[in-house]
C-alpha cells in the first residue's frame, strides 16, 4: 500500500485528502518510482481549484514534479534499471504520492552530486526558467529584463539564470524580506510593488526606454502594468496566473503601447519531444552543477500536510522552492 493525496472535488486546500492505494505493476513503457521528494508548484493550485482541468478529470492526484528511485521497469524500458535515481517535471499529474507507476519517457536520470530534494525542486521550475530565457525570448548579455515574483520558486531561478546569461535583472517582490532574497540571487534592482510604482521605477531604471521583455507569472494583477514596462516591440511573456487568470483585453492596446507582443507559453509545448526534454533538462542540470543557479528550498512539508503547503504558497508566504516529503 502507498499513501497519496487525492482531490475528489475542486476547492480550497482542504480538498487535498490522504488515501491509501495498491499500486499496479508497471505496464509496457512504464516504471514504478518510489518518491524521495516532491516539488510544489503553482500549477498544483490551478488543478486543485479547477482553473486548469485535470487531464483525466476527478478524482486525481496532483503534482507534476518529483525525484525518486526506480523500483521496477515495465516491458520495453531498457534504459532505466531498478535502483536508479530519477526526477521529472512534466507530470503527468500524480506526484503527490509515496510511489507511483508512470511513463518512463518523462524521466531524467539524476547525477550523484545532485541531492533528492534539489532534484525534486529543479525540474519543472528549472526547465521553465530555461525555455523562458532561451527560447520564448533569447536573453542577451547587457539587456535589462523584468521578472515578477522575483523571490518565488521560478523567480529565483529566472533571476540567477538571467544574470548568468549576462543580463541586468529588475525584479518585483511583495516584501523587504523577499527583496533581500532576490538581491542575493542575481536581481540587480528590486522593486517593492506595494511601496513603489513599478512602471515609473522601470522607466527610471532604463532611462525612460522600458525593457525588451517582461516575465510575468502573476497574471491578472500585473498584466496591464507589465505592458507599460515594455519598450516598443517588446514582448510580454505571461506565463502564469498566481493572482488570477488574465482577462480579455483589446488587441488594439498592443499597437497603442508600442507594437507590443504577448505570448502565453507553457512548458509542455517546449519539451514535447524526448530530444527537447533531454536538451532542456541537461542544461538545467549543468547550471545547477556549475553553481550558476542554486536551487533554494526554503520550505519543507510532510506529504500528508500538502494542504498547509498550498495555504502557504497561496498566502504568498513562501520564497524559493517548496518540497513535500513522502
Ligand atoms: P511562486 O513561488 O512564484 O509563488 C507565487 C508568487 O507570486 C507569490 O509568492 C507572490 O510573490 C506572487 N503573487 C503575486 N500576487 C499573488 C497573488 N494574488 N496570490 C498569490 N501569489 C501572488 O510560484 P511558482 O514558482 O510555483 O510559480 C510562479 C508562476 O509561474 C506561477 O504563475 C506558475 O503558474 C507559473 N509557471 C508557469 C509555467 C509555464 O510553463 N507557463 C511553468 C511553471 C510555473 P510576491 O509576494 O513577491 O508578490
Amino acid at each position: 500500500m502507498v499513501q497519496r493525496i487525492v482531490v475528489r472535488s475542486f476547492g480550497g486546500p482542504e480538498v487535498l485528502e490522504l488515501e491509501e492505494v495498491d499500486l499496479k505493476r508497471p505496464g509496457p513503457g512504464e516504471v514504478r518510482v518510489r518518491h524521495t521528494a516532491i516539488g510544489l508548484n503553482y500549477i498544483d493550485v490551478y488543478l486543485r481549484t479547477g482553473l486548469y482541468p485535470p487531464a483525466d478529470g476527478l478524482p486525481f492526484t496532483p503534482g507534476f514534479e518529483a525525484a525518486g528511485v526506480v523500483e521496477e521497469v515495465g516491458e520495453g524500458v531498457s534504459w532505466l534499471r531498478p535502483g536508479q535515481r530519477v526526477a521529472y517535471g512534466t507530470g503527468p499529474a500524480g506526484a503527490y504520492a509515496e510511489a507511483r507507476v508512470m511513463p518512463a519517457a518523462v524521466l531524467i536520470p539524476i547525477p550523484d552530486d545532485i541531492d533528492d530534494r534539489t532534484a525534486a525542486a529543479m525540474m519543472l521550475k528549472g526547465m521553465t526558467a530555461r525555455y523562458l530565457l532561451k527560447q520564448t525570448y533569447a536573453v542577451k548579455p547587457g539587456e535589462t529584463i523584468l521578472v515578477h515574483a522575483a523571490a518565488g520558486g521560478v523567480g529565483l531561478i529566472l533571476c540567477q539564470w538571467a544574470k548568468h546569461l549576462g543580463a541586468r535583472v529588475l525584479g518585483t517582490v511583495g516584501s523587504p524580506e523577499k527583496a533581500e532574497i532576490a538581491r542575493a540571487h542575481g536581481c540587480d534592482h528590486v522593486i517593492l510593488y506595494r511601496e513603489e510604482d513599478v512602471v515609473k521605477r522601470v522607466r527610471e531604471l532604463t532611462d525612460g526606454e522600458g525593457v525588451p521583455v517582461v516575465y510575468d507569472g502573476v497574471g491578472r494583477a500585473t498584466f496591464m502594468s507589465s505592458l507599460d514596462c515594455l519598450k516598443p516591440r517588446g514582448l510580454l511573456v505571461s506565463f502564469g496566473n498566481a493572482s488570477g487568470a488574465v482577462e480579455a483585453f483589446n488587441l488594439g492596446l498592443l499597437a497603442q503601447k508600442g507594437s507590443l507582443y504577448v505570448t502565453r507559453p507553457t512548458l509542455f509545448h517546449y519539451v514535447a519531444s524526448r530530444a527537447e526534454l533531454e536538451a532542456n533538462a541537461r542544461d538545467v542540470i549543468e547550471v545547477v552543477r556549475q553553481g550558476a543557479v542554486k536551487i533554494e528550498i526554503h520550505q519543507t512539508f510532510p506529504l500528508a500536510r500538502a494542504a498547509d503547503a498550498h495555504r502557504a504558497l497561496e498566502a504568498r508566504s513562501t520564497t524559493g522552492a517548496t518540497v513535500l516529503m513522502p
